[in-house]
């Protein structure tokens, strides 16, 4: 499918205004948008993906679980093959935190190819914010527990993209040496 930017702007747009009050956990308080830009441009720079649906999908991907947004909203906007790879992506949130940590490791596997795609590029962005923009209040064991299941979750996804698969591994490799720098006395 040839790039969409009409589509790729406009789903930019509606992210920009349903998450224009959250912001990231780290220290600036970076707002939330740039880690929705920043997994599209991991699919795109580093995946080479130009699949405008999966392009959109990656800049929508946390708008059920964080914002107001409804399914239908998002069928309406931008149709069923977006909302479907959003959907794959998003935690049922009336289950608790543990549980659904566990369900996307067991999930992983099972996605389509676009929601594997999004999935990688988002724990890409993840592991790196929490190595180098970390939420404040998270003491290094959090992080360090963070970065094992993100790495639980992206070996469901192996197989999916190799250099996006490449940029995650050493995206965690790097945060781990990060971690261990800033807690000296943690092995
Ligand atoms: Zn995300």
């Amino acid at each position: 499918m040839p790039f969409d930017v009409n589509l790729f702007i406009r789903a930019l747009a509606f992210a920009a205004e349903r998450h224009r009050l959250q912001r990231r956990k780290d220290a600036q308080q970076s707002p939330y948008l740039n880690h929705l830009i920043d997994v599209a441009r991991l699919l795109c720079e580093v995946g080479g993906i130009h699949d405008p649906v999966t392009l959109a999908a990656g800049l929508l991907h946390d708008i059920l679980e964080d914002t107001q947004t409804s399914p239908d909203e998002i069928r309406s906007q931008f149709g069923n093959e977006v909302l479907a790879v959003i959907e794959e992506v998003s935690d049922d949130k009336t289950l608790p935190k543990a549980e659904r940590k566990q369900l996307q490791i067991l999930h992983a596997p099972g996605l389509s190819q676009r929601a594997k795609l999004v999935k990688l590029a988002d724990k890409i962005s993840n592991v790196y914010d929490v190595a180098h923009l970390p939420p404040h209040s998270w003491p290094v064991e959090r992080r360090q527990g963070y970065l094992d299941w993100a790495q639980a979750v992206a070996e469901g996804l192996r197989g999916t993209n190799g250099p996006l698969e490449a940029c995650f591994d050493k995206t965690i490799q790097i945060a781990r040496a990060r971690i261990s720098i800033d807690s000296p006395g943690v092995i």
